[in-house]
């Protein structure tokens, strides 16, 4: 809802006549312009910049967001004033039109369209037609000289204006949307032989049957009249798109891609042109390059005879836009002109509709067009080169958790040969994907949470299929195009998608796909390719990216591969702003390798237990944790010395002098123990041992909370021993590497620590221990010993903490765990409803909650450098990969972030992007 200060503030700028609500646009002229898009919404600023460029735009005018706000802050009414500025509007648009609303001889038709800041596809309620009645449809009828298409235009209007504004729409247990049923019984009086007989066959007098038949429907189902009154036909339709803002799926939307519920939408009012007259018009959306590769052609689609909703909504598969070139040449240039023209103005790609009236263009909306990681890459780098952006607008534009889309999996080059293409489709969302089909968005969810790898497979899909949509690995529709909904969305969401694929014939009502005679059911496997439309049966193996290819299997060469040249100089120029340094959550010298590969600037956080698991190590490890006594846990340390020493050295080498924090013993010891009876049988027999022994010691071991239990530090305090062989192998090591001319930079990292008591005691043992194997070697090794951040207690005795802690890393993960007090491991349960409850806005896990944990953070680097003024500060939970907590540490001053390798490129571009902000 709109502050105050906002209110006041345009009262401000509105001079005597009051808020100003309304903004005309037309003529070459607006009110508004391309910067207000918080008051007009993105469509609404744009057109009014679009009409200041020249661009033939229809004239029109945009209600504010502001109208939205006060609408839903009093009670769902209007500001006086609003009335009037429309009625003035109206006014203007008559005269910039030559057409008076509501007369019987030229009338006035509107659009009336909604336009949120940022663009929510297909989310809320659009009217076409708006103006008509059984008076202006014959005046419409005689200046067309074409009664079907007044008709046409007609029930359209009836059958939006019903639904959205009148509420007639499916009631539970309707299989179909009662308009539809209308027009299906009458197609079947019509043609009795003919079940499938097309709408166009639907003659002017059928239309016009359909008319009286709709505006029956209306009355019955709402006890009023459907009002021929075009004034009033514009309050209502008003009052829907402002109360679509609030419907659940535009809620699921804003959710989803964290749109504030306060900024509403506008509303767009905009003389109607028509695609719909006949076979001299249509309607089209394009792209100014390829959305989904980034390629600088004009790219969309042209649908003939049509209005611009049936493009978008897929229920016809449209032809590609450069076919228009054949039908409409002169159009055909005009668009590349004003591809040129948006491109130079907008400086970005850009995704606009338009119409075709008898020949003529009309643009209709331009706004800057979704891409996939890949296009965004693509696009970014390409227009730098065209000079059209600098190299700071190229990093700033890429949402750095896009280039995770760069290193998803393709289909394995050998799988794919013998795979069975079973139909093709439009490649609408790149990237390989496979899994079991459902059909319906609830089934397809509910077998995600499952653990189910799940393909959507809808004739098409619309926005109540957002869920189902968000839990697939992949989407195929059977009909639509590259701009129909499944695609728009499916791109936006990194998701791969096929659509369009006229081969499949889906039944619901059995859960069959057919296809060429044969039948997929429910449940079973298909595969997808996004990138070139293709459909397999079955599952098919995945393989990686380019980028993966160049950098960790080494099986192409970087100079080879078009894609991977333009992820490493957009990464060059990331890596030329931030300021951040970035390290990677690595524990095997492999992962350190393709650490390294990725950009990682050392290992910002080595998990040691998870090196216990390898070979023989686990037997030790589980030998020391049965041990009876210091002797027995001695002996079983003294196997497992070699082994860590060895992986210490693999992880140095691979580091080639780069730093390593290296993170002591961590979890509850139980886990290192079989739970299973005839697993601790196995492992009595192997230890010689008694199977009672381990069965004793795990009872011993279980803890009613071991994530509050004997875990972290507190290991290492109760058996100084473990952490005295950890640091002798990481100083054997550190020594070894040293002695073949390699640097080393080990920092040693003790978990969990809350008093600075425990850091002091752990120091004790490193310090120990180094000195030792310094003498003994003969050596000098420099290391740093320090603390993870990870218990609240820790923040606000950070000052205490930081004078023996060379430096902090937060281990995020559990600090979020401790602070909330909320499990992470068990809070899937409630954290869904705590979302849709908006009590949290992000899972907190996986980004950062700034307010809370974040202000303890703060706290925490305050108080550590008041004592230790250059301090090292890191941050190794899962939130150092996400970009808002990137920049959020950027911000808080951190030296560096370190996330899991994969996720690096993401961290490098988000450090970049949160450097460009200062
Ligand atoms: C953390 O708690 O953030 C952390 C990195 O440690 P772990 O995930 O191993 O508990
Ligand atoms: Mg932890």
């Amino acid at each position: 809802m709109p502050t105050k200060t906002k209110s006041s503030k345009s009262k401000k700028s509105s001079s005597s006549k009051g808020v100003k609500y309304v903004y005309f646009f037309g003529n070459g002229k607006a009110d508004g312009n391309g910067k207000m898009k918080a008051l007009l919404g993105g469509k609404g600023a744009n057109l009014a910049e679009m009409t200041k460029i020249r661009l033939p735009v229809p004239a029109g005018f945009t209600i504010t967001t502001e109208v939205c706000t006060y609408y839903y802050d009093h009670n769902r009414t209007y500001p006086g004033s609003l009335d009037r500025q429309i009625d003035d509007a109206i006014a203007k648009l008559e005269h910039a039109m030559g057409r008076k609303f509501g007369d019987v001889s030229n009338p006035l038709l509107v659009a009336v369209r909604s336009g949120a800041r940022d663009s929510m596809p297909g989310m809320m309620d659009t009217i076409l037609n708006l103006g008509l009645n059984d008076r202006t449809v014959r005046g419409l009828a005689e200046r067309s000289k074409n009664e079907r298409f007044a008709y046409d235009c007609y029930r359209r209007f009836l059958q939006m204006y019903g639904d959205v504004v009148m509420g007639v729409q499916k009631r539970p247990g309707e299989d179909h949307e009662p308009f539809e049923t209308v027009i299906e019984s009458l197609k079947a009086e019509l043609f009795p032989n003919d079940p499938h007989v097309s709408d166009t066959k639907l003659d002017a007098s059928a239309l016009r049957t359909l008319t009286d038949r709709f505006r029956k429907l209306i009355r019955e189902r709402t006890g009023k009249d459907f009002p021929e009154d075009p004034r009033e036909q514009l309050r209502g339709a008003i009052g829907a798109v402002f109360g679509s803002w609030n419907n659940e799926r535009a809620i699921i939307y804003r959710r989803k891609y964290n749109i504030p519920h306060e900024w509403g939408t506008a509303v767009n009012v905009q003389a109607m042109v028509f695609g719909n007259t006949g076979e001299n018009s249509g309607s089209g959306v394009s792209f100014t390059r390829d959305p989904a590769t980034g390629e600088k052609v004009l790219y969309g689609e042209f649908l003939l005879n049509a209005q611009g909703e049936d493009v978008v909504a897929g229920v016809r598969t449209p032809e590609p836009v450069a076919k228009i070139q054949v039908q409409f040449p002169e159009v055909y240039r005009q668009l590349q002109d004003v591809r040129r023209t948006l491109e130079g103005h907008f400086k970005d790609m850009q995704d606009f509709e338009f119409t075709v009236e008898e020949g003529r263009l009309f643009m209709l909306q331009t706004r800057n067009g979704k891409r996939t990681g890949l296009a965004a890459v693509r696009i970014a780098v390409e227009m730098v080169k065209e000079k059209l952006i600098k190299p700071d607008d190229a990093v700033r534009r890429i949402p750095a958790d896009s280039l995770s889309q760069l290193l998803a999996p393709v289909f394995d080059a050998r799988a794919r040969k013998t795979a069975e293409v079973i139909a093709r489709g439009l490649p609408a969302g790149p990237g390989a994907a496979t899994g079991q089909i459902y059909f319906q968005a609830n089934e397809a969810e509910a077998a995600a949470h499952k653990g189910a790898k799940v393909l959507l497979v809808r004739v098409e899909t619309s926005p109540e299929d957002i869920r189902g949509m968000l839990a697939a690995e992949g989407i195929l529709t059977a009909r639509g195009g590259v701009s129909s909904h499944a695609a728009l969305v499916a791109r936006q969401m990194g998701k791969v998608c096929v659509c369009g694929a006229s081969d499949l014939q889906i039944d619901y009502a059995t859960g069959t796909l057919t296809v060429r005679g044969k039948h997929y059911r429910k449940g079973d496997f298909l595969s997808i390719d996004g990138t070139t439309g293709e459909i397999f049966a079955g599952e098919v193996k995945t393989s990686p990216s380019d980028i993966v290819r160049v950098l960790v299997d080494k099986d192409i060469q970087g100079t080879d591969s078009p894609t991977y040249k333009m992820f490493a100089q957009l990464m060059q120029w990331a890596d030329q702003r931030r300021k951040l340094e970035v390290r990677a959550n690595a524990d095997q010298p492999d992962q350190v390798e393709h650490a390294v590969a990725f950009g990682a600037q050392g290992v910002g956080l080595c998990r040691t237990e998870h090196m216990f698991f390898e070979g023989q190590r686990i037997d030790f490890v589980r030998q020391m944790i049965l041990a009876e006594n210091a002797d027995e846990r001695n002996q079983a340390l003294a196997k497992l010395l070699p082994e860590q020493r060895s992986d210490f050295v693999g992880i140095f080498k691979a580091l080639g002098g780069r730093p390593a924090t290296i993170r002591f013993l961590d979890p509850p010891l139980h886990e290192f123990l079989p739970h299973e009876e005839s697993a601790q049988r196995d492992l009595a027999d192997k230890l010689g041992i008694s199977a009672d022994r381990i069965a004793r010691r795990v009872k011993e071991l279980h803890e009613f909370n071991p994530m509050l239990g004997h875990r972290g530090c507190r290991l290492g305090i109760v058996y100084p021993e473990i952490s005295e062989m950890q640091a002798r192998a990481v100083f054997e090591a550190a020594a070894e590497v040293q002695a073949s001319g390699m640097k080393v930079r080990p920092e040693i990292m003790i978990p969990l620590v809350g008093f600075p008591k425990e850091l002091e005691l752990q120091l004790e043992v490193v310090h120990r221990v180094a000195t030792t194997v310094q003498k003994e070697r003969n050596v000098k090794i420099s290391y740093l010993v320090g603390t993870m951040i990870e218990v609240p207690r820790a923040c606000v005795v950070a000052d205490e903490i930081a004078k023996s802690a060379q430096f902090f890393s937060f281990g995020t993960n559990d600090l979020t765990q401790t602070s909330l007090g909320m499990s992470r491991d068990d809070a899937g349960s409630f954290l869904p409803r705590y979302q849709e409850e908006e009590i949290v806005r992000q899972n907190p896990f996986a980004v950062l909650d700034q307010g809370g944990v974040g202000k303890l953070m703060e706290t925490a680097v305050r108080l550590g450098r008041s004592v230790r003024k250059d301090i090292k500060l890191g941050i190794c939970g899962e939130h150092g990969g996400d970009p808002d907590s990137v920049k959020f540490c950027h911000r808080l001053g951190l030296n560096y972030v370190s996330c899991s390798p994969f996720r690096l490129p993401v961290a490098r571009l988000a450090a970049a992007q949160a450097a460009l902000k200062d």
